[in-house]
């Protein structure tokens, strides 16, 4: 069995790939290609994971989707109706998730620009609290909520200066980073806060210290200092935060232990690779609050929060986790050749960087696999998009060591075949662009009852022009 395999869920029957039992290839035939096709059954079994991890220890754990990994309505009203709650990061996924039926108080709003406008929406929605991200901000925040005349609800995000390992554009936790109140900076806004009931209510202290966090032991110093923060804080003004939020961050293994991997750095490899379960960083996380010797460990200004964890609350804003493996992009070889020399075989197909963005701007490494008809014997192959520029390739063009040179594909691979692009569910959808006049993906979504439902349209080229205004004559 090809050790990309998830019996039940994603398997190769015949050479040809299913998706809860569905041929990929008669989808692709009748929706056309590119195309993402999700599971319903595989959305609901990953927020059961993580459910199940956090909810297993003895403090109260809200879960909030972080809808930036993937805001289709669709995908928003499955997630809804699993219970969980939603965090978002801008008014249009705000938009989206009370679209979607999810209540105000089971908003978070991070983000690093808030506009006004965006403020007064969360404060007049009463959400459950729009994280503040800077001293600046929180004057805003005071701005909007007095011309409101409406108080706003509010966390502080602090910076806990973790590194985690992760990409360099994943990582969030320190000063290098745009994220968060600086230290120095943290008491004050506390401070006010507390001073202006009229404004604001305090919910509690935020971080999140990165995405495709690789090893979990991060987590739990990070969790440390953000407990120490909170005792600190509540020793210098007698106020404790309700709630702790420690952000996302849980790891897909994207990287399938396949030759084509071979070459990578051994950091990207742990990245790509990382396979840390929801209950791995549970445990690393509110799993420790109920270990003896954990509080001992922190010091006596923490003993405070050990007695009132009771009623404090974790909270915790998964994206990647729940949306990534809940999708297959399919896209259709459309050119094909063998240039001389070198002996490279290129297949060019009909997805590229308009389509699964993060492949080029973070080098980001989806495994591709043979859906129509996978055949016995390999061989490798370059793989590019159809976009008119060099970049376009599912290679390390940039010599960065970040993606192999080749795939390993049927040696027969050739113009009509289907190729499928493992774990696209999460930071691609809304990432896609019509560059070089392309039409962007639909997606389809295997409901648990096995029927297929259109969750996305294809563009058409009237699409392509809906915005485009022409020259009044
Ligand atoms: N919370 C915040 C504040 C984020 O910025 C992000 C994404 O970077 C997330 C949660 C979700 O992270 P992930 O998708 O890795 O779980």
């Amino acid at each position: 069995m090809s050790n990309w395999q998830v019996p039940g869920y994603l398997q190769q029957v015949d050479g040809r790939l299913h998706m809860d039992g569905i041929d990929v290839s008669s989808l692709a035939k009748r929706y056309g290609t590119p195309l993402f096709v999700f599971s319903e059954k595989r959305i609901r079994h990953n927020v059961a994971q993580v459910q199940e991890a956090f909810h297993n220890s003895h403090v109260q754990t809200r879960i909030f989707y972080a809808s930036k990994a993937n805001s289709n309505l669709a995908v928003l009203q499955i997630l809804r109706s699993t219970g969980i709650d939603i965090e978002v990061n801008s008014g249009g996924e705000l938009y989206k998730a009370l679209q979607a039926g999810f209540q105000p108080d089971q908003i978070i709003f991070n983000g690093v620009a808030k506009t006004e406008d965006e403020i007064a929406e969360a404060i007049r929605n009463r959400i459950f609290s729009l994280n503040v991200d800077s001293a600046t901000e929180l004057q805003r925040v005071l701005k909007v909520s007095q011309a409101l005349g409406m108080p706003a609800r509010v966390k502080l995000r602090m910076v806990p200066e973790i590194r985690t390992g992760s990409h360099g554009g994943l990582q969030t936790g320190t000063h290098e980073s745009k994220f968060g109140i600086s230290e120095n900076e943290l008491l004050d806004c506390y401070r006010e806060v507390l001073a202006n009931s009229v404004n604001f209510t305090l919910v509690g202290l935020h971080m999140h210290i990165g995405s495709q966090t690789p090893d979990a032991r991060k987590y739990k110093t990070a969790l440390e200092v953000l407990l120490t923060r909170a005792a600190d804080l509540h020793a210098q003004t007698g106020f404790l935060v309700p709630y702790i939020n420690i952000g996302g961050g849980i790891p897909v293994p994207y990287l399938k232990p396949d030759n084509e991997a071979h070459g990578l750095t051994a950091e990207l490899f742990g990245i790509l690779s990382a396979s840390t379960p929801p209950s791995e960083i549970a445990n690393f996380t509110v799993g420790q609050l109920g270990q003896n010797g954990f509080w001992e460990s922190l010091g006596g200004e923490t003993q405070v929060l050990r007695n009132s964890l009771q009623q404090m609350g974790v909270l915790v804003e998964p994206g990647r986790y729940i949306a990534a493996d809940t999708a297959v992009l399919l896209a259709e070889v459309q050119n094909s050749k063998v240039r001389p020399g070198s002996n490279d075989a290129w297949l060019m197909i009909d997805a590229g960087f308009n389509t699964l963005l993060e492949a080029f701007d973070y080098n980001w490494y989806f495994h591709a696999i043979h859906a129509s008809n996978e055949g016995k014997s390999l061989r490798p192959f370059k793989l590019a998009g159809p976009l008119c520029d060099s970049g376009d390739e599912f290679l390390d063009s940039e010599r960065l060591d970040r993606l192999p040179n080749y795939r390993m594909l049927s040696e027969g691979a050739k113009v009509g075949d289907l190729l499928a692009f493992l774990d696209t569910g999460a930071y691609t959808l809304e990432q896609m662009s019509q560059y070089n006049g392309q039409r962007r993906a639909a997606a389809v979504m295997i409901r648990l009852s096995g029927e297929v439902q259109v969750i996305r349209k294809r563009d058409s080229y009237e699409d392509l022009l809906s915005h485009d205004l022409p020259l009044e004559t």
